[in-house]
C-alpha cells in the first residue's frame, strides 16, 4: 500500500535525483497534531496538578513509562535514579534521541489557574516544600508522548531508531549525568543527533527561536579561603590580616574581565558574599569569598578561571600569607552548544513546519541546562526556545515594558494551548527530517 506521504517523498526523491531535500514530509499534518492533542492536554493537566521535585519523579516516570509502552515502544524505567529510556526501532538508519526532563521544582504555584499545583513535599533537607511545574517541563512531557503517539502511527513516514529519553533532576543540575553514568549511550544504541527544547516567556507561542553554536552559558560556583594570621586589631603588626588580603583580591578579580578577556567576549566574575571576621577589634584567622562565574566560551573559561588562581595565590603571597588559599571548585554546568550545522538544517525544517516568520534568531541565554551534558559525549545536538507566553501578554508586555514572568516564578504560566501544539509539531518535522526516508545513504 502506497499512502500520500510516500507519494510526496517518491516526488521530493525524483526531484533532486535521490539527495537530501526539504520536503512536505519533514511536517506534521495539522490534522496529526489535532488528534492526539487531547490526550496530550491530559496528560499536562495530570502531570502538572502532580509535580514531583528532582530525583524524586516516581509517578511521574511511570505515567511517562506506561503511555510510551503501550504505543509499542521498549521501556526501559530507572535509568539513572528516575530516567525513563524508550526505544522505537523502524528499520535501518540514524538513531535521534529527543529528550524531556521530568522534575519540577520547590516553588508554591501562585498562577490561580483552576488546576494549579497544591502538592507538597519534603525536599532533601526533610524540609516541608510546595512543589510546582513552574518550568514548564510538564509541556515537554506531554509534547514528547503526542510527538512518540505520532511516530508510533506514521511509520511509514520515518526510518531508523526512535530513542526517547525521560531525564530526571534536570533543576539540580546532575540528571543527565546520572544517566550517562547508568550507560545510556552503551546499553542503547548510541544517538547521531541529539533533540531538546524548552518553552519560555521570551517568545509568543507559535514562535521557536533558534541560536546556532552557544545556547546559554558555562556557569562556575567558586569558593576562596584565604588564611591569615589572627590577633588584636590594635596590633596588626603581628598579624597577617585576611580581610585586607581579601579586599585586594576583590578589587584585582575585578580586572579580569575589564583587562584579560577580548572586549566584545561574554564573561562575568561576580563576588557573591564575602564572610570574614566576628568583632571589630579582633583581626581573624581567614577570610571566605564566593564566585560566579559566567561564560560562553571555553577558552574564555580557562582563562578566567586560571586568573582567578593566579590573582588569589599572588595577593596572599604578596601580604606574607604563610598558607596557600584553598579554592574550591564546587558547583559547575557547561554551555549548550547546538551544533551550526545540524541548527542550519532544522531551521529550515521549522520553518517549514511553522512558516518562516514563526522562527526567530535569539541571542545565546544566560541561564544553564545540563543537556550539555549528553552533547558533550561528542554528538550533534540542537536545543530550541518554543515560545510559551500568550501573544496578547507578550504584545501588552513588549509595550508596557513590564516582563512576563520568567521559567521559575510562581506565576509562570504557558498558553499551553498553541505552545503545545507548537512543541509536537516541531518535534515531529525534525523528527521526520532526521530520520528521513530521502536520507538512507
Ligand atoms: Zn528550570
Ligand atoms: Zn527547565
Amino acid at each position: 500500500m502506497i499512502n500520500s506521504r510516500q507519494v510526496l517523498h517518491f516526488v521530493a526523491a525524483l526531484a533532486v535525483g535521490g539527495t537530501l531535500v526539504l520536503t512536505q514530509t519533514s511536517r506534521a499534518d495539522p490534522a496529526e497534531v489535532d488528534a492526539v492533542y487531547p490526550k496530550a492536554y491530559t496528560l499536562y493537566l495530570d502531570l502538572h496538578q502532580h509535580p514531583e521535585l528532582s530525583f524524586s519523579e516516581v509517578q511521574t516516570s511511570a505515567k511517562i513509562a506506561a503511555q510510551l509502552r503501550a504505543l509499542g515502544y521498549a521501556v526501559t524505567e530507572h535509568v539513572g535514579g528516575t530516567g525513563v529510556v524508550a526505544i522505537l526501532k523502524n528499520g535501518p538508519g540514524k538513531t535521534v534521541m529527543l529528550r524531556t526532563e521530568l522534575d519540577a521544582l520547590p516553588v508554591e504555584e501562585k498562577t490561580g489557574l483552576p488546576f494549579a499545583s497544591r502538592v507538597r513535599a519534603k525536599d532533601p533537607a526533610g524540609r516541608d516544600v510546595a512543589v510546582g511545574h513552574m518550568c514548564g517541563h510538564d509541556l515537554h512531557m506531554s509534547a514528547l508522548v503526542a510527538t512518540a503517539t505520532i511516530m508510533a502511527h506514521s511509520r511509514d513516514s520515518w526510518h531508523g531508531t526512535l530513542m526517547l529519553v525521560g531525564q530526571p533532576a534536570e533543576e539540580t543540575l546532575s540528571g543527565a549525568k546520572a544517566m550517562i553514568r547508568d550507560g545510556i549511550f552503551t546499553r542503547w544504541p548510541r544517538p547521531d543527533v541529539l533533540l531538546a527544547l524548552h518553552v519560555s516567556n521570551l517568545l509568543p507561542a507559535g514562535q521557536v527561536g533558534v541560536a546556532s553554536g552557544i545556547y546559554d552559558s558555562n556557569a562556575d560556583s567558586l569558593r576562596l579561603t584565604i588564611f591569615g594570621k589572627g590577633g588584636h586589631g590594635a596590633a596588626p603588626d603581628t598579624t597577617i590580616d585576611p580581610i585586607v588580603i581579601a579586599a585586594r583580591t576583590i578589587v584585582a578579580l575585578q580586572t579580569i574581565v575589564a583587562r584579560e578577556v577580548k572586549p566584545g567576549e561574554f564573561a562575568v566574575v561576580t563576588v557573591g558574599y564575602i564572610t570574614a571576621g566576628s568583632k571589630n577589634n579582633v583581626i581573624p584567622d581567614q577570610a571566605e569569598l564566593g564566585l560566579s562565574v559566567r561564560t560562553y566560551k571555553t577558552e574564555i573559561r580557562k582563562r578566567i578561571m586560571d586568573a582567578i588562581a593566579r590573582i588569589t595565590n599572588a595577593e596572599a603571597q604578596a601580604a606574607g600569607a604563610t598558607r596557600t588559599p584553598l579554592i574550591e571548585h564546587y558547583e559547575s554546568t557547561d554551555a549548550v552548544y547546538n551544533d551550526p550545522a545540524l541548527t542550519q538544517r532544522m531551521r529550515a525544517v521549522l520553518e517549514g513546519a511553522l512558516g518562516k516568520d514563526h522562527v526567530v534568531t535569539v541571542e545565546p541565554i544566560g541561564a544553564s541546562e545540563d543537556f550539555s551534558a549528553f552533547v558533550e559525549q561528542g554528538i550533534p545536538g540542537f536545543y530550541l526556545n518554543l515560545g510559551g507566553a500568550d501573544p496578547e501578554k507578550f504584545e501588552q508586555a513588549r509595550a508596557t515594558g513590564v516582563p512576563l514572568p520568567s521559567n521559575h516564578s510562581p506565576l509562570f504560566a504557558p498558553d499551553v494551548d498553541p505552545a503545545l501544539h507548537t512543541a509536537i509539531s516541531v518535534e515531529v518535522a525534525e523528527l521526520r527530517d532526521l530520520l528521513s526516508a530521502n536520507d538512507r545513504g
